[in-house]
Parts: C-alpha cells; structure tokens; sequence
C-alpha cells in the first residue's frame, strides 16, 4: 500500500534555473454530465479494461444509486465490492477502507457520493495505487474533478489537504441524482463555484502567486473561472427553480457544470486566495461545522475577500447574487456574532493559518482579515435589509 505524500510543488514548481515560473494545468481525464448517465457507468468503465472493481458510498448511495450502475459493469463483465462510507474523511477511516480493500484484488475505485465520501475515496485510490472514478450525487462543492482531499479530524475539523498524482480517471455526474436532492446542496455549490473567478483573478494578477500546484496558473484556468462566474450570474435562479419542480433543464445543466467541472478545474489549476482561507477559518468554529456546507463557508469567505481588497462594486454585487440565491452574506446566518470576540478571534486567527492568502497582492495582517470580515458582515446585512432574507430562509428552516 502506498502511503506516502506527495507534493506536486516539488516535482512542478520554481526550480533555480529559471526565474520565470513554469505554467501547469491538470484535469480529470474524462467529464460526463447529464440526466440518466448512471444506468451508462459500465459502458464508460469499459474503455479502461478493468475486470475488478471497488464501490465506495454511504448506505444511502448503496440503496439508491449503485443499484443503478450494477447492471450496467455486470453486461460489461465487471465485478465489484462494496465498501460502505461513515461520513468523515478523517485519516482513520481513510486507512481502514484501504487496508479492507487492499484485500480484494481491485483495479479501480469507484466513488458515489458528496464532498467528503469523494475526498475520503481519492486518498483510499491513492493509497491503493489505482485510479479514481467519481460520482458526485450533489452539486454541493468543487471537489470531484481535483487530485486534492481536504482532510478533516474525526469530529469533522479541517486539518490538512493531501495531493496525489493524478486527478480522477473519469467524473460522471447525473443532473437527475444532482435534482432529487435538497435545493441547499445546489445553493451551497454556487457559492464555492462563484469565488472561482474571483480566487483566479487574484492569482493572475500578481505574477508572485502559484495556483495548488504551485505552479503559474494558465490562462485556460482562468477562462474557465471566468465563464463559471457568468454562468452562475446568468443562470442559477432558473437552475434552482429546476431543483424545486425536480427536473432537469439546460439552465441547472449549466449550473451543474459551472459548480463541479469548471469550479474544479479552476480552483485547482487557477488558484486560491482569500474565499477559501476564511472557509478553513469557518471550520473551526464548531457551530459553523456542524450546521452549515462548505460552499457556504466559501460564499461567505468571497464577500470578506471583496472586502478585504475594497473592491466595492464587485462586493455588492457578489452580496446581491448571495442573498438572492440563499447563501450566508453576515456572520448571524452562520449562527455568529460579530460582537463575539472569542469566536470573531478564533476565526480571524485559523484563517490566517491559510497558506495561499500570500497570493494577495499584499500582506494580510490579522488586523486587516478581521476588518474584512466586518466589512463583509456590515454590507451583507445592509443588502438583507432591501432584498430580505426570503432566499436564505427557505433553505434553512429546521436549523
Ligand atoms: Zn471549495
């Protein structure tokens, strides 16, 4: 079993021959999208030879979907085993899976699920040495199409990311799975995807920034944050009124593709910035963990980035499209007080711990991140105050 870490910086990154920095750009090997392509999962495995393989999902996903694609592997000769998912991706539940699986002669590993189930299945495939198929069941995060995993503790706490070699061999996502879930899901996906573009651009901008790679991020990376940040502006009320009514349309196809393939790709080959250090920072605090998504976490993170680099227009109209789509634009719809200095400190103080927040183009000081966040806070309830809070509600009822 290969347990070892690697870090694609070593292998990429500025050597000290050159001054000028190389430019990188990874990607899955195959992106699948569209309504009913579960029942076809055996006919794209077909194409990678493999006789063997292992299904990692929640009982859930073992219920519902992978009764969909076992049909499909068993026309194409493929047998499978299951290995049920237990809702964290800590290191220990990592280790168990890959040492139980290790066991089964397996070429391949097959993941169904969301962010955490697909970030837990990479580091299983990487420790087995074999490649990663993904299937996101929501539209909830960026996570499926990158050779990265956020790794968390056992009570659900960010802890670290580990990188791997190569990024999934396919990612297949079915829009009519993406609609039979909860509207949130959808809404949380938006919020990671939105700050793409804006994590991208800062990245561009200062030629001292790398994207996760460590790398010069291309200009490919940056288109494709650009047209998702379009897409989500143009589209996602009509995307979200497809969730409601439970069927597919071209706008939530859009959406699908803007929240998971072109977020992925640019976020891992374009860069990150501040929105992606404050959703660290969020993390940590316990009551924020434990009820809210990571695109939440990262739409709020966008709005404390504008704000941090006092890009006025572009912040209001970042707050508007959060408010009316649902996501969190103050610290109170993340069940905080900003006059709580211990959590408001806690939050600033994990936040700075954030390693790409060096590609702003100055030093964040921990004074200037809480202002930031304030700023974002202050406008956000302003903008509540004239668009009301309608969107946000409705997708947090219960909690
Ligand atoms: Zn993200």
């Amino acid at each position: 079993m290969d347990s070892q870490l690697y870090f694609p910086e070593a292998v990429f990154g500025q050597d000290n021959q050159h001054s000028t920095q190389s430019r990188v750009f990874t990607s899955p090997g195959k992106y699948i999208q569209g309504p009913g392509v579960l029942g076809k999962v055996g006919r794209y495995l077909s194409i990678l030879k493999v006789s063997q393989v292992g299904i990692l999902a929640s009982n859930r996903g073992h219920r519902d979907q992978v009764p969909v694609m076992t049909g499909g592997l068993m026309a194409h000769d493929i047998t499978w085993f299951n290995a049920t998912f237990g809702g964290e991706c800590s290191i220990e539940e990592i280790n168990a899976h890959a040492l139980a699986l290790s066991e089964q002669n397996i070429q391949l590993l097959m993941v169904l699920g969301g962010g955490k189930c697909v970030d837990a299945g990479k580091c299983i495939a990487h420790r087995l040495g074999i490649p990663v198929v993904i299937i996101p069941t929501l539209a909830s995060n960026d996570a499926p199409c990158s050779a990265l995993s956020v790794i968390y503790s056992p009570v659900g706490v960010a802890v670290g990311v580990e990188f791997f070699p190569s990024n999934p061999v396919m990612v297949i996502v079915d829009t009519e799975v993406v609609v039979s879930a909860s509207e949130r899901y959808l809404v949380a996906g938006m919020g990671d995807a939105m700050a793409t573009w804006y994590e991208a651009k800062v990245c561009s901008a200062n030629p001292d920034a790398t994207n996760t790679l460590g790398t010069r991020p291309t200009l490919a990376a940056c288109a494709m944050g650009e047209i998702c940040a379009h897409t989500l502006y143009a589209d996602s009320l009509d995307a979200i009124a497809s969730v409601r009514a439970g069927e597919t349309a071209e706008p939530l196809e859009r959406v699908v593709e803007a929240n998971t393939l072109l977020s992925g790709l640019g976020f891992e080959s374009g860069g990150l910035a501040a929105a992606h250090g404050v959703a660290q920072g969020l993390t940590q605090l316990p009551v924020v963990e434990e009820n809210y998504l990571h695109g939440e976490m990262v739409g709020l993170g966008l709005l404390a980035q504008l704000a941090l680099l006092n890009d006025d227009a572009e912040a209001r109209k970042a707050t508007e499209y959060c408010a009316r789509v649902g996501l969190p634009v103050q610290l109170q719809q993340l069940s905080l007080d900003r006059n709580d200095p211990a959590s408001i400190n806690l939050l600033v103080d994990a936040t700075m711990t954030f390693g790409p927040l060096a590609n702003l183009p100055f030093t964040v000081t921990g004074t200037l991140m809480r202002e930031a966040i304030l700023k974002a806070d202050a406008l956000g309830t302003r903008i509540l105050e004239n668009l009301g809070d309608t969107a946000y509600r409705s997708l947090h009822r219960s909690s």
